[in-house]
């Protein structure tokens, strides 16, 4: 069977996400999208559960994906669940860079993981969870950057932060 790590923030999920999901579902027999804690970037805006919850609510209808959080190194993860494929999405040429080194990390500490990356749509390319979180924070509009049925939540989320 191949299994297929997504690791990622997804601080909120995007349609730039989901889109990668769904074309990798097609590619393989299952997807486990994990929500990792990532102690470089900022405070993130969602909690864990909240993340977790808005990334089952929007998968819920392609069969193949599980959702799963951890907060601890990839390739640990990764043998946990019995795989050796981390898939990850590339934008322009500055995910390019960091993507670069982590792979390569990672193949470092673990010469048996693949990881592998899969070209945004180019409806989605401009796309970014920080882009969604500076709209909200404004208490802006962010139909058709995040999939329809997480919207209200996401507004709902936005009115208990103060900025
Ligand atoms: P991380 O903190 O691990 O970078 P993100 O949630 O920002 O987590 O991104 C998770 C993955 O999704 C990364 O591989 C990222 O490059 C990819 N990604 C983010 N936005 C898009 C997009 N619009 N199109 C394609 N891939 C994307």
């Amino acid at each position: 069977m191949k299994r297929v790590i997504c690791p990622g923030s997804f601080d909120p999920v995007t349609n730039g996400h989901l889109d990668i999901f769904t074309r990798a579902s097609k590619m393989f027999d299952e997807i486990i999208v994990a929500v990792f804690h990532n102690p470089i970037k900022e405070k993130s805006m969602f909690t864990m559960t909240e993340r977790v919850g808005m990334l089952k609510d929007c998968t819920r209808d392609i069969p193949n994906i599980k959702v799963d959080c951890f907060s601890g190194l990839l390739h640990e993860y990764v043998r946990l669940q019995d795989s050796n494929i981390v898939l990850r999405g590339l934008r322009a040429l500055t995910d390019f860079e960091y993507e670069f080194q982590r792979a390569l990390m990672i193949k470092r500490i673990d010469p048996d993981i693949e990881t592998i990356f899969m070209m945004t749509n180019t409806d989605y390319s401009y796309l970014s969870s920080t882009g969604v979180r500076e709209i909200l924070a404004f208490g802006g509009s962010v139909k058709d950057l995040v999939p329809e049925c997480i919207e209200e939540k996401l507004k709902e989320k936005f009115k208990t932060i103060k900025v």
